[in-house]
């Protein structure tokens, strides 16, 4: 998917609106992560580079569109500035005077506007709010692809206001997701994990034609034993997805894809973090424990898959690895990933928790790529067209 990227040229001497996402934890008035921030400096070094005027509005938090100072990112402007030199202008507003008077005093410095989802038009899509949000601007550049799933002002209407652009970190997510979506080397494998498969419905069935295998481990292997008939005692299930489960195995099954479930799993008596477990076959779950990890002969599994594998994608942890006691499946499952891309295999993990524990595990920057968006990614491999991504595409005849 090639998308409508900026040039220098069409930036040069400019006032560029970017779209980040730095809805970043704060605690204590400071940035915990900034993770997100770093995402977008390839696209905003671009813009400064090429002699751009940069403006930043994003979201953070849900202020339900009201002015809540606790969701501010007067913050976020200083972490910014700590991370780069740069001089940030902190305005404390996103639209209307506050913003003009920045605008028209305008030197060298990145502004930054105030949360946009402290307005109720934004979460609206709404045009007219659009178009005071781009006022003082001459172009748009979207680069906030964990928000391009959600059809909002700052993401979408914004785009039909002024001439508009992706960034840089749009590109690459969508380079890197559309070369597992579209274009997989074979074989290739699709893990998934997490406490629901309710998240992940439509991820399966839209890949279930491209893969060659699929690893479920996580809370949502569960209601897949259940519509299996096994017992499993307070593991997570899905009551009304037992359907889909059983659907899905016989599908499997019937294309000659291969699906795979733990052959042992980690069964806890409560879920605490120093509750007493054992290992245990999936059909000999006691009535009452709760699997919350995959076992050792599920992890020697799945890793023969992956280091077989060419094109790897990871979505969803394989147990509570918050509690180090059920960290083990998850963090081999990372180090199989790096593993596998040190072998030449194209790697790509998920947003969300399982970006989350790649970081934890130490293994973030040993996969081909580690997405930013959680929910988009999702959608993503569902094969939606994002609408916050879809003004850039460029038609090929
Ligand atoms: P999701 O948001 O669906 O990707 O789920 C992520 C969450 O699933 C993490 O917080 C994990 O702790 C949790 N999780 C993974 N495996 C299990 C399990 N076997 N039982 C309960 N929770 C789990």
């Amino acid at each position: 998917m090639k998308l409508k990227t900026f040039l220098p040229g069409d930036v040069t001497g400019k006032k560029v609106l970017v779209r980040v996402d730095f809805n970043v934890p704060v605690s204590e008035g400071k940035v915990a992560d900034s993770t997100r921030i770093c995402a977008h400096l390839p696209t905003l070094r671009a813009l400064k580079a090429a002699g751009a005027k940069v403006a930043l509005v994003s979201h953070l938090g849900r202020p339900k569109g009201k002015r809540d100072l606790k969701y501010s990112l007067e913050p976020v402007g200083a972490e910014l500035s700590k991370i780069t030199g740069w001089n940030v202008r902190f305005v404390p507003e996103c639209i209307g005077t506050e913003v003009e008077r920045a605008v028209s005093e305008w030197g060298n410095e990145v502004l930054l506007l105030e949360n946009v989802r402290f307005h109720p038009e934004e979460e609206k899509n709404d045009r007219e709010f659009a178009e005071k949000l781009a006022e003082n601007f001459d172009i748009f550049v979207m680069d906030a692809f964990s928000a391009a799933h959600r059809a909002h002002s700052s993401t979408r209407a914004v785009a039909d206001v002024i001439p508009s652009f992706a960034g840089l970190l749009i590109a690459k997510e969508t380079d890197m997701l559309g070369a597992v979506r579209d274009d997989p080397k074979k074989p290739f494998v699709l893990i998934l994990g997490g406490s629901k498969v309710s998240d992940k419905i439509a991820v399966i069935e839209n890949l279930m034609k491209k893969v060659d295998t699929i690893l479920i481990g996580g809370g949502m292997a569960f209601t897949f034993f259940k519509a299996m008939g096994l017992e499993i005692g307070t593991s997570l299930c899905e009551a009304d997805k037992i359907d889909f489960a059983r659907k899905m195995l016989t599908e499997a099954e019937k294309i000659g894809v291969k699906l795979l479930l733990p052959s042992d799993v980690l069964a806890a008596d409560e879920f605490k973090a120093d509750s007493p477990c054992s290992l245990v076959t999936p059909d000999a779950i006691p009535n009452g424990k709760m699997g919350l990890d995959i076992g050792p002969e599920t992890i020697k599994a799945f890793t023969d898959v992956i280091l077989s594998s060419r094109t790897i994608l990871w979505n969803g942890p394989m147990g509570v690895f918050e509690m180090p006691a059920f960290s083990k499946g998850t963090e081999a499952i990372a180090q199989a990933m790096s593993k596998a891309t040190e072998m030449g295999a194209f790697t790509v993990v998920g947003g969300g928790d399982s970006a989350a524990a790649i970081a934890q595990f130490g293994y973030e920057d040993q996969v081909s790529h580690v997405s930013t968006g959680g929910g988009a990614s999702l959608e993503f491999f569902e094969g939606k067209i994002l609408p916050g991504i879809e003004p850039y595409i460029i038609k090929e005849h």
